[in-house]
């Protein structure tokens, strides 16, 4: 399945109880893909300058390399969610890997950091019915997005014509914790807020946004 800046309907309506779009009319702002000392302290920042909090979507692996900034993020009331141990398929594990890795990562955020996991977001937006049924069975949102930045393709002209024609006030917008995106990301939150204002629209903190 290939994804454009937003997702098709079609897809939206047989996956109808994953999350789309915010449930109130304000804008979720999520990170997909870190935590990465390059990366992370620089859009914490960010966020702290613009007033706005967000859901990481955490990649396992990167999440027990670099401790302190799981820590920065909850501390700094940010969410956190799930995004694979190591940013793979969920498609090609098996039901009982996919699983552990879930049960690994909830009870990683519990013991070290006493943060209960409620989010998911499957890398390269790629699931099926079997996932979604582990996903329910494990009492997690799927949440995925109606707003692809595109920031990953380093461009800011891009990110600026996807915000610019696609934000709605209730989008789930999509940014990366990636040194792919680094180089732009600053500008492209700044952009975003601006573009928000612009509209009379708001940003809403991730748990009144998936509810
Ligand atoms: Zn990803």
């Amino acid at each position: 399945m290939k994804y454009s800046f937003n997702p098709p309907y079609a897809i939206k309506r047989i996956f109808n109880d994953f999350i789309w779009e915010s449930s109130i009319n304000k804008i979720l702002l999520t990170f997909d893909d870190g935590p990465l000392p390059e990366t992370t302290p620089v859009i914490l920042n960010s966020l702290n300058k613009l007033k706005v909090k967000a859901l990481f979507f955490c990649v396992g692996n990167n999440a027990s390399k670099y401790p302190s900034l799981i820590s920065d993020i909850i501390d700094q009331k940010h969410c956190i969610g799930f995004h694979s141990s190591q940013h793979e398929n969920i498609r090609k594990l098996t039901v009982n890997e996919f699983k552990f890795q879930l049960s690994d990562f909830r009870l990683m955020l519990k013991e070290k950091y006493d943060y209960n996991l409620k989010y998911f977001r499957p890398p390269f937006g790629k699931f099926n019915l079997r996932t979604n049924k582990i996903l329910k069975e494990a009492d997690l949102k799927n949440v995925m997005w109606s707003l692809l930045s595109f920031d990953y393709k380093n461009d800011l002209n891009l990110v600026k014509f996807a915000v610019d024609k696609y934000l709605k006030n209730n989008s789930i917008v999509v940014f990366h914790d990636s040194l792919k995106s680094i180089d732009i990301i600053v500008d492209s939150l700044e952009n975003l807020k601006e573009i928000v204002n612009k509209n009379g629209f708001e940003f809403g903190d991730p748990s009144e946004c998936l509810k």
